[in-house]
């Protein structure tokens, strides 16, 4: 069984001496907020966290860590729902929030390499005024690397993908330090073990993100939304099936039971119909092409004996 070993004085001026004052802490406050995520899980406590700021530093506090025993957890905002980035084993927690800068967007690309602290929301803000957007949308303010971890997906997962199908190539850490580039900026690429793929979705298991190159796609013209309701869940199943069916291709879809409408009623105020709800959302070139789209699906959810369709 692997044997981790307690930080002692040496480490922590060891340590200490690899960052900036300011990016190194054993203070009981930040030991406390990296202590957990958003799920239900029992807090651990760090005994240290540190913000590295450059690939480097990563790489030479993983080297230090690999050499003499001491576990690393890796962080990106902590809003997890699995309580991975939890440091059940104490040791370091490495806080990517200072790794967070948009390095390159090359627009005619639709490509950004990205540090893996960037926050997905502001990523999409700087990329608001060129037309483009990454759409891997988990909802939480999650960062890259936390989102590259877990192959985050969400709501826009039926018609975009998850995070997975939005990254190009990696800068890894590994647990002794070397840094290992993954993928590359050019898609048509296929020889090779699939190392990329391997990587994404690994929860810091094998190795820190410390730069990714994102794939971008452009903003839709028009969107259109709708909350339709059913009488049961069979209802609205059939209607989601016929949808995809039809090629509707819903940009995002959700449904939500009767118990959870009455939860956002309760906690939101928003007076929704208590039932069975499909949120849906269409993007398309133009406001023509949507309507129709539209249409169909309204048809489709008639057919199906929904409520009202707006
Ligand atoms: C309201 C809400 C709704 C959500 N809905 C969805 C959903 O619909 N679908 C879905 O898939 N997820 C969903 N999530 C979870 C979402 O996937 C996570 O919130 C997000 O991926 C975590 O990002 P983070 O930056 O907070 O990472 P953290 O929670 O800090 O860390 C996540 C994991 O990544 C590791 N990690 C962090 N940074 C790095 C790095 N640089 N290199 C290597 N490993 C790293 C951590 O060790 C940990 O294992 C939801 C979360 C919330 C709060």
């Amino acid at each position: 069984m692997m044997t981790f070993k307690r930080l002692n004085k040496t480490h922590i001026r060891d340590l200490k001496s690899m960052v900036s004052p300011d990016r190194f802490s054993t203070g009981e406050s930040n030991l406390d907020l990296h202590a957990k995520d958003q799920s239900r899980h029992k807090p651990c406590r760090p005994e240290a966290v540190m913000w590295p700021a450059t690939r480097d530093e990563v790489s030479g506090i993983l080297q230090y860590a690999d050499n003499n025993r001491i576990p690393i957890t890796g962080w990106g905002s902590g809003s997890s729902l699995e309580g991975n980035p939890i440091p059940v084993k104490g040791g370091i927690v490495l806080d990517f929030s200072r790794l967070n800068r948009i390095l390159d967007l090359r627009v005619e690309d639709f490509q950004a390499d990205v540090e893996p602290g960037v926050i997905y929301q502001d990523l999409n803000k700087s990329l608001r005024h060129q037309g483009l957007f990454f759409p891997p949308d988990p909802g939480a303010r999650a960062t890259i690397g936390g989102m590259i971890a877990n192959n985050a997906s969400g709501t826009r997962t039926v018609r975009y993908g998850s995070t997975r199908d939005h990254v190009l190539r990696l800068s890894m850490v590994l647990a002794n330090g070397q840094i290992l580039e993954v993928g590359s900026r050019v898609s048509k690429s296929s020889s090779g073990y699939d190392l990329l793929h391997l990587l994404i979705g690994s929860e810091g298991t094998l190795g820190m993100v410390v730069e990714a190159t994102l794939r971008l796609v452009g903003l839709p013209e028009a969107y259109s939304a709708a909350i339709v309701t059913f009488s049961s869940v069979d209802a609205a199943g059939g209607a989601v099936y016929e949808i995809m069916r039809a090629g509707l291709d819903p940009a995002a879809l959700e449904m939500l039971s009767p118990e959870c409408i009455e939860l956002i009623n309760r906690e939101e105020d928003l007076g929704l119909a208590v039932s069975t709800t499909l949120f849906m959302e269409f993007h398309g070139p133009g406001k023509g092409q949507l309507a129709e789209t539209l249409d169909m699906a309204r048809e489709i959810c008639h057919e199906k004996g929904c409520g009202e369709f707006p």
